[in-house]
């Protein structure tokens, strides 16, 4: 077994309680905060399971965190907090078979270079590769893509440990429902402690990025996403003007950008120019509108071939809050639409491009994408910025059936959420069975998924 050391991205301080000194956490984006009674690293399955044994029969609850990635408080821990610690090691890889079973807490960053020494990829990703892939896979994070889309769809097997400390095995023909219930599970099906994964041979892609007016990218954007392996875009608001970007699977040499082109885009513009146009907005949000206009000018077009996963993610340095909806495929565009009209007609003022992906419908009962082709329209606010009007433009998205990330901020409880899952029931009778004394349960469990 590879043994993988991770660089915690989370985040401890310390907080005087009375005469105990506990340790507080916090999210990456300042969203969320725990002060758990107990943290406990996470060493291999058999001390979760005890952990997990202990804890129910003294009635106490257990959750796992990942990097705290999450916007909301799905990750909260205020009882047992289990960090992913050692839980991070590869335990096979099978090239030919396309393969990889890796324990829950490993981060995306340390698998991409773990599959790439074995000459293999993930299908797809989203725009980061900080998040734990067990973190990644209970809210349901996806990318972009025709073929492929979440992170779910690439798992074959899961290795959990249930409300009763039992370890068990899933897969589609092992368990099948708690499979599809746990994939997208929101940990609330109990620790999952390894993932196998069906990936594929390295592959690079042919990025091709430039700006759009809006009329021609919401026009031509079915037109693009089936023409083209992965297809986004961002549009900027108070503007006209989008960035699109299509990514192709070539095998072509890699051709990344220089140093200084790469630094320049990424590092400069996309974080040190952004987050400084953000904070000028911040103190002056009058001035919103022409920081947009001025940052959609200087989008330029630019080529470049890359390994996948260094052309699927990119860093993030400046600090926001996102909501996102998972939309029927064929609402996207009418649904953005309508939500351009509404910022215009409150007058509000966001700094931050909407960004817009789509992928194919997925098989996880709780996954945003089940059984429905989906598109993604995800807003974000700027680190201690209002966000109030994310409630307005919720309500937009409800009207077309929209359902949330579950790792992004939003309104919604069991009620309402419940009709928006065809196989919803089916997964609550599975949580009845795997966690009759709601082990896993935090207060972001009891309001989306009910007591
Ligand atoms: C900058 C940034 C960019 C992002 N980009 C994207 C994107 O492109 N696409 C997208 O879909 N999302 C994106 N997200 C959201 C992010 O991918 C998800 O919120 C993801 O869940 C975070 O993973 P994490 O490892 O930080 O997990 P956490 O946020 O720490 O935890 C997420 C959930 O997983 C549970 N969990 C963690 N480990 C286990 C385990 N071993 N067993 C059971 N449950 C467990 C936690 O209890 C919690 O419920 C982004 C977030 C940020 C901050």
């Amino acid at each position: 077994m590879q043994r993988v050391v991770r660089t915690p991205t989370n985040r401890f301080a310390s907080e005087e309680r009375g005469n105990l000194v506990a340790r507080k956490w916090q999210n990456w984006a300042r969203t969320a905060s725990a002060t758990p009674l107990d943290v406990v690293a996470a060493v291999d399955p058999q001390q979760l399971a005890a952990q997990v044994e202990r804890a129910a029969a003294a009635g106490r609850t257990i959750r796992v965190i990942g990097s705290g990635h999450s916007f909301t408080s799905t990750a909260v821990a205020n009882d047992i907090m289990i960090t992913p610690g050692e839980l991070t090691r590869v335990r096979a890889v099978d090239a030919e078979a396309g393969r990889i079973t890796v324990e829950a807490g490993i981060d995306l960053t340390t698998l991409c270079q773990v599959l790439d020494s074995h000459g293999l990829a993930l299908t797809n990703m989203g725009d980061v590769r900080v998040q734990t892939l067990a973190g990644a896979l209970q809210t349901g994070t996806h990318g972009c893509g025709r073929d492929t889309g979440t992170f779910a769809d690439m798992v074959v097997g899961l290795e959990l440990i249930l409300g009763d400390g039992s370890i068990v095995r899933v897969d589609a023909n092992n368990d099948p429902d708690l499979f599809n219930s746990a994939r997208v599970g929101l940990g609330a099906f109990g620790v999952v402690t390894a993932i196998t994964l069906a990936v594929e041979p390295r592959f690079r892609l042919h990025a091709h990025e430039f700006p759009a007016s809006f009329d021609e990218t919401t026009a031509s954007f079915d037109a693009w996403t089936a023409a083209h392996d992965h297809v986004e875009f961002y549009w900027f608001p108070h503007t006209d003007k989008c960035l699109v970007k299509h990514n192709d699977r070539t095998y072509d040499e890699a051709q990344p950008p220089g140093k200084f082109a790469n630094w320049w885009e990424e590092d400069f513009l996309s974080n040190t120019v952004f987050g400084a146009m953000c904070r000028l907005g911040r103190a002056a949000p009058g001035y919103i509108p022409i920081l947009n206009k001025a940052a959609a000018r200087v989008l330029s077009e630019r080529d470049y071939v890359n390994d996948s996963w260094l052309v699927f993610t990119s860093p993030r340095n400046v600090k926001f809050k996102e909501m996102e909806y998972a939309l029927p495929r064929s609402s996207l565009i009418p649904a953005l639409t309508r939500v351009r009209k509404l910022m215009d007609d409150k007058n509000w003022r966001i700094s931050f491009p909407v960004e817009v992906r789509s992928v194919p419908a997925d098989t996880s009962w709780l996954s945003p994408a089940t059984q429905r082709e989906t598109g993604y329209l995800a807003f974000h606010a700027f680190d201690r910025t209002d966000h109030e009007w994310f409630v307005a433009v919720e309500e937009v998205l409800r009207e077309y059936n929209g359902r949330p990330h579950w790792g992004k901020m939003h309104t919604r409880s069991h009620d309402d959420l419940a009709p928006a899952y065809p196989r919803w029931d089916d997964a609550m009778r599975v949580r009845d069975r795997v966690d009759p004394n709601r082990v896993f349960a935090n207060d972001y469990t009891r309001t989306v998924l009910g007591d």
